[in-house]
């Protein structure tokens, strides 16, 4: 009884330790490839704590000057990244190219956006977007009529309000 005992102990142990390796291993490689996005511009640097929760990479594609007064860039969010809340003074409009995200205007409920999504945000509404989750979001960001601003910057978005579409 007493060898059987310690015989089934070490085969248990073995036996789990073989089952979280393995399962280790594969969740891994599951998760890389599975958030793997398309990226069609360069990723930039991570943009600043002051304005985003988790990674994301912001970077500019198209500078406003005094004929095309429309600036446009990309941002990447990593799977939980987000903007702060914030607001543009003459609206913005996102493209995603790939991933899955979400969008919020305060007092509405968090919109899903996915690829080939097109979103516009009205001017001066308190709003943020970003990834959600498990998978990251690839959204290109076009604010039109720049000489009336570009971006005030709010408060981040906490957690409750990130997961209030569970
Ligand atoms: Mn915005």
């Amino acid at each position: 009884m007493k060898k059987l005992g310690i015989v089934t102990v070490t085969v248990l142990m073995f036996l789990g330790q073989s089952c979280n390796t393995n399962k280790g291993e594969k969740q891994e490689n599951l998760n890389a490839e599975d958030n793997e996005l398309n990226a069609i511009f360069p990723k930039g640097e991570k943009g600043s704590d002051e304005y985003f929760t988790g990674n994301a990479y912001p970077v500019g594609l198209v500078e406003a000057d005094s004929i095309h007064t429309t600036l446009a860039g990309n941002v990447y969010f990593e799977p939980g990244a987000r903007s702060n809340w914030h607001s543009h003074p003459s609206g913005q409009i996102l493209i995603i190219t790939d991933g899955v995200g979400y969008h919020q205007i305060e007092g509405q409920e968090i919109e899903v956006i996915k690829k080939g999504d097109v979103v516009k945000c009205p001017p001066n509404v308190r709003h943020w977007h970003g990834a959600s989750p498990d998978v990251g979001l690839q959204q290109l960001y076009f604010i039109p009529n720049t000489e009336k601003g570009i971006v005030e910057w709010m408060e981040p978005v906490t957690d409750e309000d990130y997961n209030k579409t569970k």
